[in-house]
């Protein structure tokens, strides 16, 4: 189950199913930017202020428990590349060099608050308690067809020996099947992804489509194995005030994110 945590003006989510990890969906309010990018706007790319974007990490990081400086970020281009990163590639995005393309992160370090960033598509956080892995990665609807959420799964077992019914996961909030509507190519795709059973997740209204990203990326999830998943309610397009939707603002819009941190281990 989704909760939505309030301190001050600040807004954020956070996921029964991840916890323990130092983790938050961010939402648009508590933040200082202005304009399109009003207020809690995390994203370097679209034009706000790096300073205020800086800020803004602050200000959320203060709240959720990590700091600016301990951020890395994805570079999304709608692949399937998940990277692994440490506490050397702290900063990346923010401070220094631009990351490489990439549309998930994992890491086994403590000290390392892997971002992901969405505005309509799908952002999903992983936590692995037991050997202590993190993930977030982006899931757009090609991400989804590619099957990001499933290489996510398959790359902590493959580097990090995680076992699936120990792998909990969040799906974020999203464009939901209320609002994602489109023509042939989205339902094609998750056809050949999924076979028939993507069918459940696909609406048909007239001549166009509406398909459930969030129920296609879980499916992908217990398909590997995982047992602990949140799904959030939330659709992004539904409610433009709290949430950047890409197809709402039509591209002027700030990003909000998914944000994972290892806990610090218990003394022993
Ligand atoms: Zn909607």
């Amino acid at each position: 189950m989704f909760h939505t945590i309030q301190k001050g003006s600040l807004e954020y989510l956070t996921a029964d199913a991840l916890e323990g990890a130092i983790h938050c969906f961010s939402t648009r309010y508590g933040g200082v930017s202005e304009g399109q990018f009003s207020t809690l706007n995390l994203g370097t790319s679209r034009g706000d202020s790096l300073e205020n974007v800086v800020k803004n990490y602050r200000i959320l990081g203060a709240a959720v428990g990590f700091t600016p400086e301990e951020v890395v970020h994805t570079w999304q281009e709608h692949t399937d590349i998940i990277l692994r990163v440490g506490k050397s590639d702290c900063g990346k995005g923010l401070f220094r060099n631009q990351p490489d393309v990439c549309d998930g992160l994992i890491t086994n370090e403590p000290g390392v608050a892997l971002v992901c960033f969405a505005a309509d598509c799908t952002p999903i956080l992983f936590y692995d308690p037991v050997q202590r892995v993190v993930a977030a990665i982006h899931a757009g609807w090609r991400g989804t067809a590619n099957g990001i959420a499933r290489k996510a799964v398959e790359k902590m077992i493959a580097e990090f020996g995680s076992r699936p019914e120990d792998i909990c996961a969040a799906i974020g909030p999203c464009i939901s099947q209320c609002c994602f509507e489109t023509d042939m190519d989205v339902p094609q795709a998750m056809l050949r992804a999924f076979g028939g059973e993507a069918n459940a997740f696909i609406e048909k209204r007239g001549e166009k489509y509406f398909v459930d990203n969030k129920g296609l990326n879980k499916l992908w999830l217990t398909r590997a194995g995982l047992t602990k998943i949140d799904v959030s309610p939330a659709c992004t397009m539904c409610q433009p005030d709290r949430f950047w939707s890409h197809r709402y603002t039509k591209g002027y819009r700030g990003s909000h994110t998914g944000i994972i941190k290892l806990p610090e281990e218990a003394a022993t």
